[in-house]
This record gives C-alpha cells, structure tokens and sequence, in this order.
C-alpha cells in the first residue's frame, strides 16, 4: 500500500488526531464534500437530487466498530426511518441502503448484528428495496459473509460486497458470482499476509475478478472511480454479451461527479453511495487516504480558516 496512504490510516487511529479532526470547525465544510449531511432528512434530499439527474443511490448511516448496543439499536432505527421515509417519498425503487455489520453490533456478537441486519433487511423489502452488507477490515470478511449468507436465506436480494486487494477475493468471487455482488478495490491498511501492496497487483485482481463476475449468472456492481477499470469493466461487459442492465457502476459521493453523469448520459446503471449522519470520522479518513489531493485540500482549508 502507498506510504501515505499507510500514514493516515495510522495517524486515523490515534486519539490525539482523532480530537483535532473531529472537532476543527473546518472538518465541517471538508466533509460536506462527501458526507450528504447528518439527519435522515439531509440524506432523503441528497438521493431524491441525485435520483432527479438520473442515477441511483445506495445510502449510508455512517457509523462502525459500535461497541455498546445502545448504539447498535440507535443505528438500526436510523435505518428503519430512512427506509420508511425513502418509501414515504417514492425513492426506494431507485435508493438501498448500504450496512456495516460492525455497526449494527457485530463486535458484540454474530448473532446480535444477524438479529438488527434481518430488521434492517425485512424494512428494506417493506420499503420495496433491498440492503448491500459493506465490508469492513480482513478480520470481519469471514463473519460477514456467514451472516450474508444467513440473511440471503430470507432475502436473496442481499449484496455482498468483496474488496480485490484481499488474495481470498477470486475465490469468494468464484462462490458468489451468481448473486449480486460489489466489486471495490478495498479501503482498510492490511497486511501484505492477506493483501496485494501493489496497486498495480490490485487493478489485476479487480479485472481478473471482474472478468468472472461477468461470467457468472449475477448482478457485478463495479464499485470504482478509477478510470482504465471503468473502461476495461464496460469492454469485458460487452465481451461476455451483457447489456446495460445487467450490471451497474458504483462511484462515491463528492467523488468524480462529472463521471458519474457522464456513465448515466451513455445508458449505464450508475449508483451513488451517499453516507450521512454525525460519525463521519472513519469514513472521512478512508477518503483522505485514498488521494493525498484530498490531505492537501484539507490542510489548506484549515490555513485559509485560520
Ligand atoms: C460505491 C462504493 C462502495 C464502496 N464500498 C466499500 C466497502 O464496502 N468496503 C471497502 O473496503 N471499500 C469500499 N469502497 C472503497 C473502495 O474500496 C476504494 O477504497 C475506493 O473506491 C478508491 O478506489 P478506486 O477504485 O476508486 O481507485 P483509486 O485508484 O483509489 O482511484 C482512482 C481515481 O479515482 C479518483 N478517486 C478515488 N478515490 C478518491 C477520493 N477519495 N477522492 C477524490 N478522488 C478519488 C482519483 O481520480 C483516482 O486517481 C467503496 C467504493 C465505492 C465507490
């Protein structure tokens, strides 16, 4: 993994930092870049201007590694109101919702974060759209999957997402590729034991997963900004006769939005994960990391507030 992105992910964990960020004034306008805003009603008005331009949306409650479960239930009723209110409005046909199983309570137990994701998944088939399992650091990959596997049994509807950089990925590729599956590079710092380093060894993993995602019977959404991807993904695509129904495009919001409109204007299925609410710090710091453009946009805003 490049070194800065090392650096931040570190520095991410270290409480002092933790406190400047999480409190500077100015975090406040560097996250409205990617965070749609903090309250159900910020992110109903986000999907419903990005549904209006034409493009889906897969929304976030932000928030991970909960360790009391107060929190987990308040995050699982912040899905509930959400998908209540997506249905409420019209948007659930073209808005699902993304879930960290850490955020539900996986930490406190597999079977407490299968209990709230069936409730989050069984509000989301009563809204008329369905759940994508996000996933987290190499140490959740396997718990996760079991519990996706669970809740599948009740809504086969259910993403899975796998991450290219991890070397498991084809394999659980090859399992899973017949079923509707995101395909990203990865976002956490792991370790060379489990993970390509090589940026270069991860873009030859995602096309190769990519290429058996394609093969298979399910629904890829290619969960990338990256450009050479995007473009190898649609000729692959082509080459294995799918339309454009048939898979979709994932980008991130505040990232690449001319792309996002310019995928949706040829006729691709294009989705936005748009995360809300008040924990953005980990998100955030993912976001920092994967582009020292953003460390720098950071930083000079801090200057020109100060
Ligand atoms: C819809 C979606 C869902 C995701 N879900 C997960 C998940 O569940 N688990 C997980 O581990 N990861 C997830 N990710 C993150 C993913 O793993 C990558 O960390 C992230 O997408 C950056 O990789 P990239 O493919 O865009 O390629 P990169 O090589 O990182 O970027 C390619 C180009 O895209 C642009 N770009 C990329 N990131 C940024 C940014 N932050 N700010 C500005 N420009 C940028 C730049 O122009 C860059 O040169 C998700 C990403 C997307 C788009």
């Amino acid at each position: 993994m490049n070194p800065v992105r090392t650096l931040i992910l570190a520095a991410a964990g270290n409480d002092a930092v933790r406190r400047v960020v999480a409190t500077a004034p100015v975090s406040r306008d560097v996250v409205r870049r990617f965070v749609a805003g903090e309250t159900t009603a910020d992110a109903i008005d986000a999907a419903g201007r990005l549904i209006g331009d034409g493009l889906r949306v897969t929304l976030d409650h932000l928030g991970e590694d909960t360790t009391d479960h107060d929190t987990a239930e308040r995050t699982v009723r912040a899905y509930l109101e959400l998908l209540d209110q997506l249905h409420a409005v019209g948007l659930a046909a073209d808005a699902e919702v993304s879930v960290k199983l850490s955020a539900v309570g996986l930490h406190l137990g597999e079977t407490l974060a299968l209990d709230n994701a069936s409730r989050v998944c069984a509000a989301a088939e009563q809204a008329g759209t369905t759940v994508t399992l996000d996933m987290e650091d190499h140490t959740t990959t396997d718990a996760t999957l079991r519990v996706l596997a669970e809740l599948r049994r009740h809504w086969p509807s259910v993403g899975a997402v796998l991450q290219a950089y991890l070397r498991r990925t084809l394999d659980d590729v090859r399992d899973l590729a017949d079923t509707r599956v995101r395909l990203c590079k990865g976002a956490y710092a792991e370790p060379p034991s489990v993970a390509y380093t090589d940026p270069h060894e991860v873009d030859l993993n995602y096309v190769r997963c990519a290429n058996a995602l394609l093969a298979g019977s399910g629904y890829p959404m290619f969960a990338t900004h990256d450009p050479r991807l995007i473009e190898i993904v649609g000729e692959r695509a082509r080459w294995y006769g799918k339309s454009v129904e048939d898979f979709e495009f994932q980008l991130l919001h505040g990232v690449r939005p001319g792309e996002q409109r310019h995928l949706a204007a040829e006729g691709h299925v294009v989705r936005v994960y748009v995360p809300y609410g008040d924990q953005w710090y980990g998100y955030l710091m993912r976001r920092l990391a994967e582009r020292p453009a953003n460390v720098a946009f950071f930083l000079r805003s801090l200057v020109t507030r100060s």
